[in-house]
Parts: C-alpha cells; sequence; structure tokens
C-alpha cells in the first residue's frame, strides 16, 4: 500500500535485522534492509527513507559515518536517525548524538522501545501515518476517518487526492517533483504516467475550492507542486 512509512534498517547481524524488520513491518511499515555501511549508502541515494535505524558497529563504513553523511546532505539532513549501540558509556552517546543522530538506543534493547521511538520519530516527519490530525490555514485533515474540512465545510476527497493532500500537509512548504508524488502517492511499484499526477493535482485542487476561497496549492514550474 503507497503512503505507508519507509524505514531504512542497517544492521549486519542478521539474525537481529530479521527480529527487527518482522516488527517494523508487523506494525506496518515498509522496511528496506541492509546488512552493510556501503549498501545502506547506496539505498540511500536511490531513495530517501522516512526513518533510519542504524547500528553503530559495522563492517566498513561505520555507523557514525553513515549517520554523518546523512546529515550532511542537503536532501537526506531532515531524515531522523535513531542509532543501535552496544556501547553504553555516556562518552559514546555524546558522540552518537553530536554526529547529527536524532535518538540513540543501547543494546541489548527491547523490540517495544525501539517501536515506541521510531514511532515518536515519525510524529515528527509523517504526522498523518501516526494518525495525527492535520491543519493547513483553513484546512483539517483527519487520517483517521479519512475527512477532510475547509472553513470547516467537508471537503469531499477521492482516495487519491486525499493521499496527495495528506503528503503536501504532512510539509507545508516543500516543493514535491512529480516523481517523488508518484512514490509516495501511487507507490514505488506500479507503473504511472507522471502526467497522472496533474490530472488528480486538478482534481484536488477543484474539490478544495469548491466552497470558494483561494487555490492553495502551487505550481513550481520546472519542478512540481507545493502547500503554500
Ligand atoms: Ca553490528
Amino acid at each position: 500500500m503507497p503512503g505507508r512509512p519507509r524505514i531504512l534498517l542497517v544492521e549486519d547481524e542478521a539474525a537481529q535485522r530479521e527480529i527487527l524488520a518482522y516488527n517494523l513491518g508487523a506494525e506496518g511499515y515498509v522496511v528496506e534492509q541492509a546488512a552493510s555501511g556501503d549498501e545502506a549508502l547506496l539505498m540511500l541515494r536511490e531513495s530517501p527513507p522516512d526513518v533510519v535505524v542504524l547500528d553503530w558497529m559495522l563492517p566498513g563504513v561505520s555507523g557514525i559515518e553513515i549517520c554523518r553523511q546523512i546529515k550532511a546532505r542537503r536532501e537526506t539532513r531532515s531524515i531522523p536517525v535513531i542509532m543501535l549501540s552496544a556501547r553504553s558509556e555516556e562518552g559514546d552517546r555524546v558522540r552518537g548524538l553530536e554526529t547529527g543522530a536524532d535518538d540513540y538506543v543501547v543494546k541489548p534493547y527491547s523490540v517495544a522501545e525501539l517501536l515506541a521511538r521510531v514511532r515518536s520519530q515519525l510524529r515528527r516527519v509523517r504526522p498523518a501515518a501516526t494518525g495525527t490530525r492535520l491543519t493547513y490555514e483553513d484546512i483539517e485533515l483527519d487520517p483517521e476517518s479519512h475527512k477532510v474540512w475547509r472553513g470547516g465545510r467537508e471537503v469531499k476527497l477521492g482516495p487519491t487526492e486525499f493521499r496527495l493532500l495528506t503528503t503536501f500537509m504532512e510539509k507545508p512548504g516543500r516543493v514535491w517533483s512529480r516523481e517523488q508524488l508518484l512514490d509516495r502517492v501511487w507507490g514505488r511499484d506500479i507503473y504511472v504516467d507522471t502526467r497522472t499526477v496533474d490530472v488528480h493535482i486538478g482534481r484536488l485542487r477543484k474539490a478544495l475550492r469548491k466552497h470558494g476561497g483561494a487555490d492553495p496549492l502551487r505550481t513550481v514550474r520546472g519542478t512540481g507542486y507545493s502547500l503554500g
């Protein structure tokens, strides 16, 4: 199903990786697995996930170095990174956070605890995916009931338009390319022409303006679309 949060899990120990991948999958996330730092960096370049769960001790490129690279690149900087480490000394924890990690979990950890940390990071970057109601100016969106209101009046949207609006409302001001919207709203494995995006944007605009009000969506020439 498109729109589900994507977690990149970087852990070289297969048994631990599989347990985590299973549990993250059971939470409804799409889990991508990398067993080494090089693999992780490649996957990050190809399609940035919503959250990275990153083991500190990896063969080759270390977790610390991957974290540093994620936080150094503009395109990946805002992706939350949760570091996993067997080290528990305070100095290591500080070093982990200094490289820009957003959270730090010491092994052995409970799966429930790690899931809670992932959820807490997702609440920041994908609020609708954790059921949080979204508001932008006079538009309100409830991800649980799939309802949208503008100026207090309900706006009826088709499922695709609803997912589009959710994507925009999670990051007002962000410019999305058609390809990024295809990935997020339709899913990566489905072949849809980028012109389809324009058609659904048109429908969304029409629905949002049904009771009047300005067009909240902006067309960014040569790039894509943004909300506000
Ligand atoms: Ca390891």
